[in-house]
């Protein structure tokens, strides 16, 4: 397991175009699994290239509680996005202890490679959609601080953040 570093805000990779990846062997494959294993120790849902300082278009996501839904996508674009949005709390691993409110459409359909290069194609709604979103905007050098309603109060964060941890415990305990 290799976890690389995160790169914070102030970071130039952060705001750079990120070029396509055109190789698909185990350069690529070794990437992949150290973001997965970065994003998972930091405990995020998603991670592009350009937060380990790598200028590539290759994003990992997994938006699942225990953390078995890991998808890849090698040089994706939104097909597809819905009119319907939705406004919620977003993140990021580069802006450690702080969120914003951001509007997002409440579906997209992402075109990506795999990492053999096979195309495909996902669509994702709600928190999916958001990550997608999320995450491709890091491959153009953009950041959900640019396109937020406003930022969300240090107060405002623990609250939700507790109102989350409740949420988790009381679908644990109907699990059991
Ligand atoms: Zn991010």
């Amino acid at each position: 397991m290799a976890i690389r570093k995160i790169v914070k805000l102030g970071d130039e990779s952060l705001r750079k175009t990120c070029k396509p990846q055109e190789t698909f062997s185990l350069r690529l494959w070794t990437l992949l699994k150290d973001m997965a294993d970065t994003m998972y120790q930091a405990e995020g849902v998603g991670l592009a290239a350009p937060q380990v300082g790598i200028l590539r278009r290759c994003v990992v996501i997994d938006i699942s509680e225990d953390r078995s839904g890991l998808i890849e996508l090698i040089n994706p674009e939104i097909i597809d996005r819905s009119e319907e949005t939705q406004c919620g709390r977003e993140g990021c691993l580069s802006l450690p202890g702080r969120a914003g409110i951001v509007t997002r459409p409440m579906r997209v359909t992402v075109r990506a490679q795999d990492r053999h290069g096979k195309t495909f194609e996902l669509t994702g709604e709600g928190l999916l959609a958001r990550a997608i979103c999320h995450e491709l905007d890091h491959l153009d050098g953009v950041l959900y601080i640019d396109e937020m309603d406003r930022e969300m109060t240090p107060e405002e964060i623990e609250a939700d953040n507790q109102r989350q941890q409740r949420l988790a415990e009381e679908r644990k305990k109907s699990g059991e």
